[in-house]
């Protein structure tokens, strides 16, 4: 699962990184070589608590635990430290000429599930801390790794349990092979070794566990960016073609479901403003995208709380209007062209004024039987509209036959 280094232009993005330096930026969005460096120094702390923790019970308090089981994981640590850091090494320096690194990715992966499994089951905790450590390290794992890797391990993980539990239960090995002696004084009172234990999976758990709000509220800054790059036209703020078909789609789902019941409607005014070319040409760019924002802003502050306005083209509109008639339709269309009308631009020194064409149609009406034919319908009430003159709002009248300009509200002279 290559991660997609998007192109995202620049108005589309909620910059939630404003006030972050570069290097701070959401991990997510890191090339995967990079991504794995941040994630091998995270799970570094894994060995290097549990070493601390080892260490710790091997100097305080000796007697509680099996030497001949505490040096050889001492040293499986130590190892996995070292493995650890050979890599991070290596990819610091390779990470200018490559990209990914699987290899690397698998280590990471592999050696923070054999560390914690091993230590969990030599200190009997793998059915509680070991399995929560591992769960959380899922959890910040998946963020920054393929999530392929990450299910299979957790696959991996269940069926080494199992085997565990087996071996638990089986008699034939010691539960808990670290631990020398009972955990618990004759009074109940855990034994300070274990309790060292205890304290260093708490404090790795705790560390991780932040790690892991980290991790998550990356993933929802990015989920959220991408929403919203997805819905939102970046330039005018409104909704982009694709949601706001789908919100048409799911509007006149509700219309069918109640047909039974009066005042069903779906309405459609599209827009698009005339002799725009002009003003680009004219004004420039610049001014162009200024009245786009202007006309969008009359669309927003005309429309009620429900009605969807959607950027449906370059400088072509559209404006869905649940349970509205096709007469309250046009009457809005119509306050709506006079609006845009009477608007003056101003933009680097220069005042532009506007006109636009208008078509509306409505759903159910003649030959509307669903979203596309309501939306065609009133696309060619509008290219009636440009063609008898522009300025001016045309009604559909069937979906095929909209030739007719009889509907014509007011003419150019308005
Ligand atoms: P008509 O009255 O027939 O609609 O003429 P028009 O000039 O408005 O229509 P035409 O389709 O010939 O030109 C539309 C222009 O809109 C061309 C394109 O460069 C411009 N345009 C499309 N998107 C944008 C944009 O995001 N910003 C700017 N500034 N211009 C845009
Ligand atoms: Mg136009
Ligand atoms: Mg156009």
């Amino acid at each position: 699962m290559a991660q997609q280094q998007a192109e995202l232009p620049e108005e589309t993005l909620t910059n939630t990184d404003n006030n972050r330096p570069a290097w701070l930026s959401n991990p997510m969005d890191w090339r995967p070589i990079d991504r794995f460096i941040l994630l091998g120094s995270l799970v570094l702390l894994a060995p290097g608590l549990f070493a601390i923790g080892l260490i710790g019970t091997l100097v305080m308090a000796p007697e509680f635990v099996s030497l001949s089981v505490a040096y050889p994981l001492l040293g499986l640590y130590l190892f996995h430290i070292a493995i650890l850091l050979g890599y991070i090494f290596v990819a610091v320096k390779r990470r200018r000429a490559q990209n990914d690194w699987p290899a690397f990715e698998n280590v990471i992966i592999g050696g923070f599930i054999l560390d914690v499994m091993v230590s969990s089951y030599l200190t009997g905790s793998h059915f509680t801390e070991g399995l929560l450590l591992l769960f959380l390290g899922v959890n910040i794992t998946s963020t920054l790794a393929r999530i392929e890797k990450i299910r299979f391990s957790y696959w991996f993980v269940i069926v080494t349990l199992m085997i565990m539990a087996i071996a638990d239960f089986s008699g034939y090995f010691k539960a808990a092979p670290l631990m020398e002696r009972s955990l618990f004084h004759p009074d109940g009172s855990p034994v300070l070794g274990w309790l060292i234990v205890q304290v260093t999976t708490a404090t790795t758990l705790s560390a991780i566990i932040y790690l892991c709000i980290l991790a998550v509220s990356r993933w929802v800054e990015r989920e959220n960016l991408y929403r919203e790059m997805s819905t939102i036209d970046g330039l005018t703020r409104l909704t982009n073609r694709r949601s706001f078909i789908e919100r048409g789609q799911n509007e006149l789902a509700r219309v069918q479901r109640r047909t039974a019941e009066t005042s069903s409607a779906l309405a459609c005014i599209m827009i698009d403003l005339d002799h725009f070319k002009r003003i680009n040409d004219t004004w420039g760019h610049h001014a162009g995208d200024a009245v786009l924002v202007a006309a969008s802003e009359i669309m927003m502050e005309n429309a009620r709380r429900y009605d969807e306005v959607g950027r449906y083209g370059g400088e072509e509109f559209a404006i869905l209007l649940p349970s509205v008639t096709i007469e309250v339709a046009t009457t809005i269309a119509e306050r709506l062209r006079k609006k845009i009308c009477e608007a003056v631009v101003e933009t680097d020194g220069h005042r532009i004024t506007i006109t636009a064409s208008l078509g509306v149609a409505c759903y159910p009406g003649p030959g509307i039987n669903d979203l596309n034919d309501l939306l065609k319908a009133a696309d060619r009430a509008l290219y009636n509209a440009k063609e008898s003159g522009r300025n001016r709002v045309v009604i559909a009248t069937t979906s095929t036959d909209v030739d007719t300009v009889a509907n014509t509200l007011s003419d150019s002279s308005s």
